[in-house]
């Protein structure tokens, strides 16, 4: 396994994520807390500390892209929700990249390009 700063968005695989979550909840003895039901409640509280942090504001992209600190609270949010799900399909051992593909499927077959486009709906 690479050194963790030889990593971005560009080369990371899945893997990397699920070993080092896996690795960080071991090393605590977490694994008997994190069940399922506890995964999701952690997942929307931390979905829910990301909404907070827009809640009765109305930054639009170039305010919070502007914002330094407002960008790095969103971003640790962000890693959050991502971290729980990470944990969440450890505990289900579920393949997250065969799950993307098979949901992107469904949902390209629900939304076709004809009947959704461009925040309208074009019944068939
Ligand atoms: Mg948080």
């Amino acid at each position: 396994m690479q050194n963790d700063s030889n990593y971005n968005d560009f080369n990371a695989p899945i893997i990397y994520f699920r070993k080092k979550v896996k690795s960080f909840v071991e090393s605590r003895s977490w694994t008997k807390y994190h069940t399922p039901k506890n995964l999701v409640q952690a997942i929307n509280c931390e979905a829910g500390e990301l909404s907070q942090l827009l809640l009765f504001k109305d930054y639009k992209k170039e305010d919070i892209l502007g914002n330094k600190t407002l960008l790095e609270k969103i971003s640790d949010e962000i890693s959050d929700v991502f971290i729980y799900l990470i944990s969440l399909v450890n505990c289900l051992d579920i393949d997250l990249t065969g799950a993307i593909a098979k949901k992107m499927e469904k949902n390209t077959q629900k939304y076709s390009e004809e009947e959704f486009n461009n925040g309208n709906y074009y019944k068939k």
